[in-house]
């Protein structure tokens, strides 16, 4: 007998052009938005502000610090803005859903990255070098427009681990506890998609065909992460970014393949990823893919092992392994050290 619960989150997800962004404000009603973007994004930021006649505030950063939220909300609340249109990766809709979460404006993502934050209703605020996330309904985005043409100035790099970042979601989906029949396939068609995306996308970036097929791969996995309780491989990355702050997509390309070892004898996942990836060694798979990397070359130091897998042991996530501080000591090396997993 099946046994589960399925709670669908209510938004629209439109792939198209950027130009459409007009009919997503017209969809949901607004007469005035806010548009936050990225420095790195601010002519595409003002180009879609002037498109819609709105404020543009251009200064996301990283892990939204709070006095940024505060400068980002006021800014809202003085220009009357009834909605919010984020335009860039997770720091841009991070900032538009600090906004959500203080006035409840309705977001539309834009997003230029495959994280897959606008696909979920967690927000993160950073004060006092404190990192605190939480969900709440509010910040879940209303309309999503996906334009793969948005995401060609993406580098190779940033674009191949931002990719494996929102495939990592999928993976951890696959042996989550609270997993649905709808996510699991979602979970296995989204590491397939990106899977066949990324080396198109690296190898060519204005290859718009693979750059859609990535956003695809990337808007399956978001609803993922959405979807399910994460569990060691992101609680390993929380921590390791917000203690060392280590860049969020390499981290997560390097820790990914280590997690999936020591998980795999104890989770059926293995046989979705081996269908998704087309092998019976889907840790290698996703090894090669990500560029072999280690932690070591993003900057940790030997001597943050420890300290890393004390907090971790310390802190509660749901995995179907148990690890113990050794376990992860054992892994965090293996990862530092960018051995073959
Ligand atoms: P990001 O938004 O911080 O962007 C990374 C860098 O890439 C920035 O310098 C940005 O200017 C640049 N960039 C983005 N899009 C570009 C493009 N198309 N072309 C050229 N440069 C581009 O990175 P991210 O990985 O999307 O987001 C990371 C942040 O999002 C972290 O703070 C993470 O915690 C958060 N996040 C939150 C969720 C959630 O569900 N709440 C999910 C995933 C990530």
């Amino acid at each position: 007998m099946h046994e589960f619960t399925y709670e669908a989150l209510p938004m629209r997800v439109v792939f198209g052009p950027v130009s459409g962004v007009g009919a997503e404000v017209a969809a949901l009603g607004l007469k005035r938005v806010l548009v936050v973007c990225g420095p790195g994004h601010a002519a595409l930021g003002r180009e879609v502000a002037d498109r819609l006649g709105a404020e543009l505030f251009a200064e996301a950063r990283m892990h939204v610090p709070v006095e940024l939220a505060d400068r980002a909300s006021e800014l809202a609340v003085a220009t009357g803005a009834d909605g919010c249109v984020t335009v860039g990766g997770g720091s841009a809709i991070g900032l538009g859903k600090a906004i959500a979460l203080r006035h409840g404006l309705p977001i539309i993502a834009v997003p230029t990255t495959y994280a897959g934050s606008e696909m979920t209703p967690v927000w993160g605020l950073t004060e006092n070098g404190v990192k605190r996330t939480g969900r709440d309904r509010r910040v879940l985005p209303r309309s999503v427009l996906y334009d793969a043409t948005l995401t060609v100035s993406l580098p190779p790099k940033l674009s191949l681990t931002s990719g494996v970042n929102a495939m990592a979601h999928a993976v951890e989906a696959l042996y989550a506890p609270d997993l649905t029949p709808l996510i699991a396939l979602q979970a296995e068609e989204g590491v397939r998609a990106l899977a066949a995306a990324l080396p198109r996308v690296v190898a060519d970036g204005a290859d718009l065909e693979a750059r859609s097929d990535a956003q695809y791969g990337a808007w399956l996995c978001g609803t993922c992460l959405a979807a399910c309780t994460m569990g060691l491989h992101h609680k390993l990355c929380h921590t390791l970014g917000g203690t060392l702050d280590l860049p969020h997509a390499d981290t997560h390309t390097v820790v990914l393949p280590y997690v999936l070892a020591f998980n795999t004898a104890f989770t059926t996942a293995s046989a979705a990823l081996g269908r998704a990836l087309g092998t019976d060694d889907p840790v290698g798979a996703l090894w090669r893919l990500g560029g072999q990397g280690s932690l070591r070359e993003l900057g940790m130091r030997a001597e943050d092992i420890d300290r890393i897998a004390d907090l971790v042991v310390a802190s509660s996530y749901a995995n179907p392994r148990p690890a113990t501080r050794d376990d992860l000591a054992a892994l965090l090396r293996a990862a530092w050290q960018g051995d073959r997993p």
